[in-house]
């Protein structure tokens, strides 16, 4: 009797057991039921440069945008992600492609100043500036060592990625491009000959990679490609490489394409006074949409995502007012003239990024905190940030005293970031609530200060200018009556995206947190 007692124990704990195990193996299923589903359509990211929510809101009211128009209405629309710091194209894209920020991709700004090799780096814009800064040097800083020595090797891009789980990607007109198969781009003989470029440059790159007039998928585009156009960084070239590629039904897993004529038109007419030249975007778009059928099967086909940058903030039209002459400011301190080679006698560097900019010290006797107490007189300048001891400084004109911060530490902000912070919490309009941080108008305020001192070599520090103004320095671009961006305002930092095509969204609403977003797209949770 008791054997059978025994055997009917171990009968039912083998079934309990069992269905113990079933059923943590069905929590298991349900709980990859939600992770996000792969998607088998291709990707289309296209980064229109300055693209904000205000204007494009407008443009579509007034009926001038109706590409934009079907993307938004059959998909989502969020207005505000944050962009990276300092709000410069190059920063920026780098943060797109690995998903960090300047502390870990190591690209600081369009202008920074490499202590190590005692020169200023300045990728020029691929546009007007080219010729200004030299050719041969742009090229190679902007060609080569952004993507090759200076992007971090340690934070793998999108398309290394993709690349890495056999996917391939492409790349349109994206300063920032490096991916896993090497390339070879052949330049002019002849201006090689006379030292004016590099012969040649190896390179790696996504499978599809288009680069201006170096790089071109469709032989149409050559015509597009000219010195008056801006050698192919132009948008109806990009247009006709993805229209080339969508026709002959070569779409890589994700394709990113860079539309870079609006930046410009912001620039001269300023953040709120710009219609035509989104009208001009949406027309490049109803192009590349109409090589579909129909814009229906467009869309059916692919996940499209829209994108700006950086937003840009308004310049005052009087130059006397608007334009921060650092020269003047710190007229006591000899400053390094940008176009010779560095002096014994230099004792400060400038490194100008529109409405932010990097100021070295380069003599010992040269003490940052001095620099900084002078500037903190001109109540044009947002704040002025250096790193100390016991972590980043922070002063600004309106207030007598000092913010320091630190990470980790009791504070928790809303991106789940914790800091240790003290002192005048409003000089970076940040407001406490019990252990939780809120920003103000500078959005992730601080993981994109810190982010920025910790991006390179140096002893540096940063000067950041309030809307309606912006630095100058030897012969740099300027924008009075028009618009301007590199600062951590919310006017240089909040950029729209548009995305049809999946009802899932990433982590947070910045664009840090777009690559393993649509990573995990493309790739799905289980990689
Ligand atoms: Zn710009």
């Amino acid at each position: 009797m008791k054997k059978v007692i025994y055997i009917i124990l171990i009968v039912v704990l083998v079934i309990a057991l069992s269905l113990f195990l079933i059923g943590r193996n069905k929590a298991n299923q349900s709980l990859e039921s939600e992770h996000i589903d792969p998607t088998n359509k291709p990707v289309i990211l296209l980064i229109v440069d300055s693209l904000m929510d205000n204007s494009l809101q407008q443009a579509i009211q007034e009926g001038r945008a109706p590409a934009l128009k079907f993307l938004m209405e059959n998909g989502h629309y969020y207005p505000d992600f944050v962009s990276s710091y300092p709000t410069m194209s190059v920063s920026i894209d780098s943060t797109l492609l690995t998903g960090k920020y300047p502390d870990e991709h190591r690209i600081p700004g369009l202008v920074w100043y490499n202590k190590a090799e005692t020169r200023l780096i300045n990728y020029g814009t691929a546009k007007e500036e080219i010729f200004k800064l030299g050719i041969k040097q742009v090229i190679e800083d902007q060609l080569f060592h952004l993507n090759h020595k200076h992007l971090s090797k340690q934070t793998k891009t999108i398309h290394e990625e993709l690349a890495n789980s056999g996917l391939q990607t492409g790349s349109i007109n994206a300063l920032v491009y490096r991916g896993n198969e090497p390339k070879t781009i052949n330049l002019s003989e002849t201006l090689a000959n006379v030292d004016l470029m590099p012969k040649s440059v190896d390179i790696m790159t996504p499978t599809i990679f288009s680069y201006g007039a170096f790089a071109q998928y469709s032989p149409e585009n050559k015509k597009n490609t000219q010195l008056w156009e801006r050698y192919g960084f132009n948008d109806p070239f990009v247009t006709e490489e993805l229209k080339s590629i969508i026709k002959n039904d070569k779409l890589p897993a994700l394709t990113l394409a860079y539309y870079a004529d609006l930046d410009q038109a912001v620039h001269k007419d300023g953040p709120q006074n710009h219609m035509e030249a989104i009208e001009k975007v949406d027309q490049y778009l109803q192009e590349v949409l109409d090589s579909y059928r129909s814009w229906e099967e467009a869309l059916k086909n692919n996940v499209w995502m829209v994108m700006g940058d950086s937003g840009q903030a308004p310049v005052k039209g009087d130059k006397g007012e608007s334009l921060i002459s650092l020269h003047s400011l710190l007229d006591a301190y000899n400053i390094h003239k940008t176009s010779e080679p560095m002096k014994d006698d230099d004792q400060i560097v400038l490194a100008l990024n529109e409405r932010m900019v990097y100021i070295y010290s380069v003599d010992k006797s040269v003490k940052l905190h001095d620099i900084a107490t002078t500037l903190q007189e001109d109540d044009r300048i947002n704040f002025i940030a250096w790193k100390s001891n016991e972590g980043v400084q922070v002063v600004n004109s309106d207030k007598e005293g000092n913010l320091l911060f630190r990470p980790n530490g009791p504070l928790t902000d809303p991106y789940g970031q914790s800091w240790t912070v003290e002192g005048e919490l409003s000089i970076l309009d940040l407001k406490q609530n019990n252990n939780q941080l809120e920003y103000g108008i500078y959005p992730d305020a601080l993981a994109r200060l810190h982010s920025a001192l910790h991006s390179h070599k140096g002893t540096f520090l940063i000067a950041d200018a309030k809307p309606g103004y912006e630095f100058i320095g030897e012969g740099t671009p300027t924008h009075p009556g028009g618009g301007s961006h590199g600062s951590l305002h919310e006017d240089d930092s909040l950029v729209p995206l548009i995305v049809t095509g999946t009802d899932t969204k990433p982590n947070n609403f910045r664009l840090k947190d777009m690559k393993p977003w649509i990573e995990q797209l493309i790739l799905g949770n289980n990689q």
